[in-house]
């Protein structure tokens, strides 16, 4: 029997940001529990200091869930450029500055990326998703995709950096792109099947 079957009532999703927790919601929608966000907790946010998504991921499902007693989901991260040794990565959010501008994270991009001899524009977003229980046993997947920089930032759809990363086989970027639709081609998507398989069965179809 596959331990990590999720079969509690009550789930709380370790996040502020209200976009990711919508996302979240909704996937969560047909299996009819309680989901909470770390909002309802007054929580504060963990000291995310990893070295990868995957820790960092760990550590916050892992803070929130030990604070509340109930299992507790995260999400980690963000956008990395082969050309720029696989920045920002886990400092996505960093790189946008404490205001959380995006603007000014897409153009630190670009001004970094002219600094680079023959740049490939090669980059990736990767996501990681921790789920974590109050017996300790914690389970982590992490989805990826591949595409290529786009400059200037075009679309007004999406958040963070989708305007400027356009996935392999597709011409519009993230930020173009029906949020329906990026939300099933996405790194989020492509981690949340796997957790679907291994944790929340009923919501294979
Ligand atoms: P986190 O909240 O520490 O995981 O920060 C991740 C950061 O990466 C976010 O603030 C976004 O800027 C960026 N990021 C992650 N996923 C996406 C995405 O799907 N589109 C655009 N930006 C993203």
């Amino acid at each position: 029997m596959n331990k990590y079957i999720f079969n509690e009532n009550k789930i709380v999703i370790a996040s502020h940001n209200k976009g990711k927790v919508k996302e979240i919601k909704n996937l969560l929608k047909p299996l009819k529990i309680e989901v909470f966000s770390a909002n309802d907790f007054n929580l504060k946010e963990p000291i995310e200091n990893g070295l990868t998504f995957e820790e960092n991921s760990l550590i916050k499902s892992s803070y929130v869930c030990d604070y509340t007693g109930i299992p507790s989901l995260s999400d980690d991260s963000g956008i990395c450029f082969s050309d720029l040794n696989n920045e920002p990565g886990i400092y996505s959010a960093r790189w946008a500055g404490k205001d959380k501008n995006f603007d000014l994270g897409m153009f630190k991009i670009y001004e970094s990326l002219k600094k680079v001899k023959k740049p490939t524009y090669d980059c990736f977003f990767v996501c990681a998703l921790s789920l974590s229980w109050p017996n300790g046993s914690s389970i982590t997947v992490s989805g990826k995709i591949n595409g290529k920089f786009s400059w200037p930032p075009k679309g007004n759809l999406g958040f963070g950096y989708d305007p400027i990363f356009k996935p392999f086989g597709h011409n519009k970027t993230f930020a173009e792109m029906d949020p329906e639709f990026k939300h099933s081609i996405s790194h989020r998507a492509l981690a949340f099947k796997q957790l679907v398989t291994l944790c929340f069965p009923k919501l294979e179809n």
